[in-house]
């Protein structure tokens, strides 16, 4: 999948085009937004005054609000940029402002949650195509997002039953603007595949990386010196942001514990086999799992390199 962004629209898909939290995710969705020529207008919206300053110096917003509730009056998409389990209450504050026929998303990496805390609070009228971008990186706030971070990458959408098609097919023009691959799958299902894709990998690394913070008889100074020996690629995932990847497991607890428990099992066969030196099971694990890098590979969602293949932001 290429990961440039191409032409931008020759007419934008929505005229006001608002963005609750303008942290890595939604500055990249506003400077994505603007590159594109998706909205007429963007607007920005945070609850926090110091990222609104900083919205306003960096300049990829059209307006800043001063609230929530301000915000929403006239939009016609908005986008909920904000920690899963935040978006109930953000859909709360807007609800009022909210007219018929607006188009409510979401980017958040967990989707039957944020269904259930959004759908109570939206007016009759009002649109619901929740989505996730899988795309990412360790690091949060409006200076860490780039235009280019969506391009190349997948956008699930998943619109609860009963959504109008025709939102459905705005939400995913935009994110086909941003150079995203667009699927459609239910929120169960997407929290199923997350969880083993995404969610558990998180947990692994915070938990190994908590490990060899705790050990007694290696020194934190040796973690540091020796850590390219495969620690260091653990230690950029558990980089990742304390508030958004709490709200994910507490949010997606059933599909990360079902998981969890596949998980172990599989660990224990592992000490097993290393236990009896049974070594044709590990060889055999081995190569299956250095194919599924190839395959990823090859899918273009990473590259050979080093680092992961993590493209940096474009100058
Ligand atoms: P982030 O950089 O921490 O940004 C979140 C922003 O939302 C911050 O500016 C935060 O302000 C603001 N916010 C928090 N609560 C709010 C509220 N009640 N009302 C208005 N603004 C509020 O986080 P992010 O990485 O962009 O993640 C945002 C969403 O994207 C999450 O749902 C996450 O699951 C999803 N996502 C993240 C990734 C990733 O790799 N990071 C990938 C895909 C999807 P404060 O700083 O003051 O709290």
């Amino acid at each position: 999948m290429p990961d440039r962004l191409g032409p931008a629209l020759t007419a934008p898909i929505v005229d006001r085009l608002v963005i609750v939290g303008l942290g890595l995710i939604g500055s990249s969705f506003a400077r994505a937004a603007r590159r594109m020529n998706v909205a007429r207008t963007v607007v920005a919206a945070d609850a926090s005054p110091s990222v609104r300053a900083r919205v306003a110096e960096l300049g990829f917003a059209d307006v800043v609000a001063p609230d929530l509730a301000s915000a929403a009056e006239g939009a016609d998409m908005v986008v909920l940029c904000v920690p899963v389990g935040a978006c109930g209450i953000v859909a709360e504050q807007m609800a009022g402002s909210l007219r018929p026929g607006a188009i409510i998303s979401d980017v958040g990496s967990v989707k039957g949650s944020v269904v259930a805390q959004v759908q109570p609070h939206l007016p009759e009228g009002v649109h619901f195509v929740p989505a996730h971008p899988v795309a990412g990186t360790e690091h949060s706030g409006p200076d860490a997002g780039f235009a280019t971070l969506f391009a190349g990458r997948w956008a699930i959408l998943t619109p609860p039953e009963g959504t109008d098609p025709a939102a459905t097919e705005r939400v995913r023009a935009v994110w086909e603007a941003f150079g995203s691959n667009v699927e459609v799958m239910t929120p169960a299902h997407h929290d199923l595949v997350l969880a083993i894709t995404s969610h558990v990998p998180h947990l692994i690394a915070y938990n190994i990386v908590g490990t060899a913070a705790d050990l007694e008889e290696v020194t934190q100074s040796e973690v540091i010196k020796f850590s390219a020996g495969g620690f260091r690629d653990f230690t950029r995932i558990a980089a990742s942001d304390p508030t958004m990847w709490r709200d994910v497991f507490l949010n997606n607890k059933d599909a990360v514990l079902e998981m969890l428990g596949r998980f172990s099992e599989d660990l224990t066969a592992l000490q097993r086999a290393i236990r009896w030196g049974d070594g044709e099971t590990l060889f055999n694990l081995f190569t299956r799992t250095r194919a599924i890098r190839r395959g990823i590979i090859e899918l273009g969602q990473e590259t050979a390199e080093p680092d992961f293949g993590r493209r940096k932001p474009e100058a």
